[in-house]
């Protein structure tokens, strides 16, 4: 094999500039992509698409990778009609299981334009022009959650990065604060979260090696101030309170100004995982629900869920960014000229150092839209929760296990047991209706929509309730 390999990367007739120069063979390569990614990004109805198992797969697709290349017209053929269609497509009117996403025309498009731009988007000296944008989308966001003016951050990969970025600087906060306290009697670092807080929290635990205080919500589903109060009496060693601003599984906004409070008091960061649900603070009547938002020491908010930005990209916020700095700047001799100025360097903010500015997609679209057209596009999506949530109430075999409060509706068909459920929710798959699976509540299988894109109608919802009867 090795013998093999020499032989092929000794071919003296392959010129080292084959891939790179600009010559009709590039042209075509790129121009088809562009062609077939414009194609895709208007599709006037996507195809809701599905997962094979892996050995169909493997028979279908066949070896792509070899020697010689099968060049662009096979490799992009073999991408539409095999691979692409054994990837679901997220953006579906009908995707509206664990949580979908909606990018806008122009993000899509301006997504392309960031590859095809070759920005470093880790330091100021490498990808100032980006960066500025991308802060002024951040500052902008700040704004509309009441941070102080100096407070900043970074886009990262995803809420869980975001999340885990947030902890880490929370920690390096505490053990700079009070660490010596500790010292005397080494104890047990903690968050503390409520029980349904996402999984991501406890990853980043995990990855931290510190505990979990998981503490029970209230009857409304919410985590609340007395109770993160009694459990931060309860345990010493929390360096941070997480608030939940939006529940995966529900869209429930604990009572994050009684959390704030409770924090606050007693010295505690508080960290705001608004990766799903911040969004609808753009929205007017939905403001006084994230009261204290403006409290946090640090939050996240996705923009590939309800700000309609392409995979993937989580905006994290810091009200302190040269606290988070001190946290996560990486410190090395080839890297100091970036790091001992005093640039904004967004890879000085989280757990990263080569970054995409996977911003800028956001930042396009919203300059192209602007803001108000945004706050309109997220409304969509909590009237159509309230409005499914209506029509559920309605039909005698369906009831709502509790009233939305944001675009999550969970709901239950009676007398259905999970095998029903699944039955039917592979049936809707099957006929490229729907992508609805099964979901639990308390040992209880229901049924969750969580409504992001605005194509995501009243009648594609009804629709999806007409086949429970
Ligand atoms: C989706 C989600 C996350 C994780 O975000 P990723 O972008 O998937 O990593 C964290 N918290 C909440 C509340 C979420 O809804």
């Amino acid at each position: 094999m090795v013998g093999m390999h020499a032989d092929t990367s000794g071919d003296a007739t392959l010129r080292p500039d084959a891939m790179h120069e600009i010559s009709d063979g590039t042209r075509e390569v790129v121009d088809r992509v562009l062609r077939y990614a414009r194609d895709r990004a208007l599709y006037e109805r996507v195809p809701l698409d599905r997962a094979l198992p892996p050995d169909e797969l493997a028979a279908q697709a066949g070896a792509a990778i070899t020697a010689d290349g099968i060049g662009a017209e096979r490799a992009t053929a073999l991408f539409a009609d095999v691979l692409a269609p054994a990837c679901l497509s997220t953006d579906h009117p009908g995707y509206v299981s664990f949580i979908p996403s909606a990018p806008s025309k122009a993000a899509i498009a301006f997504d392309l334009v960031v590859s095809a731009s070759a920005i470093y988007g880790g330091s100021w000296m490498e990808g100032a022009g980006a960066v500025h944008a991308e802060n002024e989308v951040l500052h902008w966001l700040a704004g509309e959650f009441g941070l102080p003016e100096g407070a900043g951050g970074a886009f990262v990969q995803g809420g869980t990065i975001g999340n885990l970025s947030a902890l880490v600087a929370a920690r390096d906060a505490y053990r700079r604060h009070r660490g010596a306290m500790d010292d005397a009697a080494p104890v047990r670092l903690a968050v503390v979260c409520s029980a349904e807080a996402h999984s991501s929290i406890a990853s980043a635990a995990s990855v931290m090696d510190v505990d979990v205080v998981g503490v029970p919500t209230g009857a409304d589903g919410r985590l609340h101030g007395d109770a993160v109060a009694a459990a931060l009496d309860a345990h010493p060693g929390v360096f941070a309170v997480v608030a939940t601003a939006g529940t995966t599984n529900f869209g429930i906004v604990d009572d994050i100004a009684g959390i704030a409070r409770a924090a606050k008091d007693r010295g505690v960061w508080l960290h705001v995982d608004g990766a799903y649900g911040l969004a609808a603070m753009l929205v007017d009547e939905l403001r006084p629900a994230f009261a204290g938002v403006e409290l946090a020491d640090s939050l996240v908010v996705d923009p590939h869920k309800w700000l309609f930005a392409p995979f993937d990209a989580c905006a994290l916020l810091y009200r302190d960014p040269a606290g988070a700095r001190l946290a996560h700047t990486q410190h090395a001799e080839y890297l100091d000229t970036l790091t001992e100025s005093a640039d904004w360097n967004p890879s000085d903010l989280a757990v990263q150092l080569t970054r995409r500015s996977r911003g800028l997609p956001l930042w396009f679209s919203l300059a192209t839209h602007g803001t108000e057209q945004y706050r309109a596009t997220i409304r969509h999506g909590i009237d159509a929760a309230a409005a499914i949530a209506d029509d559920i109430e309605q039909r005698p075999h369906l009831s709502l296990v509790r009233p939305p409060q944001l675009s999550v509706v969970v709901f239950r068909r009676e007398g259905w047991t999970l095998a029903d459920y699944q039955r039917w929710s592979d049936r809707l798959l099957d006929e490229q209706r729907a992508f609805c699976v099964p979901s639990s509540h308390a040992g209880e299988p229901v049924l969750r929509f969580a409504i992001i894109s605005p194509l995501t109608t009243i009648d594609v919802l009804r629709d999806i309730l007409d086949t429970l009867d």
